[in-house]
């Protein structure tokens, strides 16, 4: 498979404008996360690491950097960001126009060269790389997802609307519409790379007239434009785990890209966005909640009725002389999470009458007397 092209910036999370002490910290920082001690040996760790490092090589060296920084300006390497996927697409189709995926040549950046390539690997293969006709799989997605407070807490289905950028049904992602002749592009002599030399060394780029394939057919296919992939809503029903959170992930494994040739699917990695709710927050599997209560039932004791996440009411007694931000326990009312159900924590606030009656003035004073309180 081929190693995703990353963008040192957004490995690292620095802007563009960054300067070294941030690129420094954001290093230090990343690395501590990453590093193969602390995640057991796990493979993506390790993997995520060496690019940590690679990133921060280049980036905290001025020189290496402003190199870096041109070719990036270059699209170079591809990375303009289109949401929900870094990379590269591998295979047919890959050179579709959103990715502007960059063959590039390295051979003619000395040191640097080999920093790069170590990561951008399709560039040792040349040029034709990307044409290659071998199956290949499709790309990982990245998507957020938006779940309500009830949903995250209890699990459940849901359905969601996913863009994903297939390649073309009607082409096959050949660009060409069916039954039309294919010619060898005359822009780029059918090698599908035109180059162009910029400070000293040559960027390969696929050829924009036949978008990197070399032919270039008689009549573009009328469903992609000619560009092999379309991007379409995809509708995926979702099963939501109880107890996601806030960053938790899904993985749905062959809901990606479609692979080029015959090659497996991509996965379809969610991450969930839990909405607040307007009465209760979640802290791990605990639930916290705040009820206003009044100035009697404070002094004198009450029961009240508490909502709870499943959507019962538990009672909740209320002691006499209960101050204003005293915390109640009530066990096993939170949210399942890893095998346990957590409780819900109920805040009492006790709230002052705007206006009180004359004759209810006179019975404070009388009790203010009775209790040796001073005012
Ligand atoms: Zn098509
Ligand atoms: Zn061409």
């Amino acid at each position: 498979m081929t190693t995703s092209t990353k963008d040192f910036y957004q490995l690292l999370g620095v802007p563009e404008s960054a300067g070294q002490d941030a690129i420094k910290k954001a290093y230090r920082k990343l690395a501590k996360k990453h590093h193969p001690d602390a995640n057991h040996g796990d493979p993506k760790a390790t993997e995520r690491f060496k690019e940590i490092g690679e990133a921060y090589g280049v980036l905290s060296d001025e020189e290496k950097r402003k190199q870096y920084d041109q070719m990036r300006k270059l699209g170079a390497f591809g990375f303009r960001g289109t949401p929900g996927g870094s990379g590269p697409r591998t295979g047919a189709g890959g050179l579709g126009s959103t990715d502007g995926g960059g063959a590039f040549s390295f051979d003619d950046l000395g040191g640097l060269g080999d920093i790069f390539s170590s990561i951008f690997d399709r560039g040792r293969r040349g040029p034709g790389a990307e044409r290659s006709q071998g199956p290949g799989r499709g790309r990982d997605v990245e998507y957020q997802v938006e779940i309500s407070f009830e949903t995250a807490v209890k699990g459940g289905k849901i359905s969601i609307s996913v863009p994903i950028t297939e390649e073309c049904a009607t082409c096959s992602g050949s660009g060409a519409r069916p039954g039309s002749k294919i010619e060898s592009c005359s822009e780029c002599q059918g090698t599908g790379t035109v180059s162009f030399g910029q400070g000293g060394f040559t960027v390969n780029r696929p050829c924009p007239a036949c978008l990197g394939r070399g032919k270039v057919p008689e009549s573009a296919c009328p469903s992609c434009a000619g560009s092999g992939s379309v991007r379409q809503a995809r509708t995926v029903q979702v099963t939501v785990p109880a107890g996601a959170e806030t960053g938790s992930k899904l993985r749905l494994s062959g809901q990606g890209e479609r692979g080029a040739a015959g090659g497996e699917p991509g996965d379809l990695i969610l991450t969930f966005q839990v909405k607040t709710d307007r009465f209760f927050r979640r802290e791990g599997a605990d639930i916290h909640v705040t009820i206003p209560i009044n100035v009697a039932q404070a002094l004198l004791g009450s029961k009240v009725r508490v909502r709870t996440v499943d959507g019962r009411h538990v009672v909740l007694k209320i002691p006499p002389g209960t101050q204003s931000g005293t915390r109640f326990r009530i066990r096993g009312q939170g949210v399942e999470s890893k095998g346990r159900r957590g409780d819900q924590f109920v805040e009492v606030k006790v709230e002052m009458p705007d206006t009180i009656p004359e004759e209810g003035k006179e019975r404070i004073r009388e009790f203010a007397a009775l209790s040796g309180l001073r005012y």
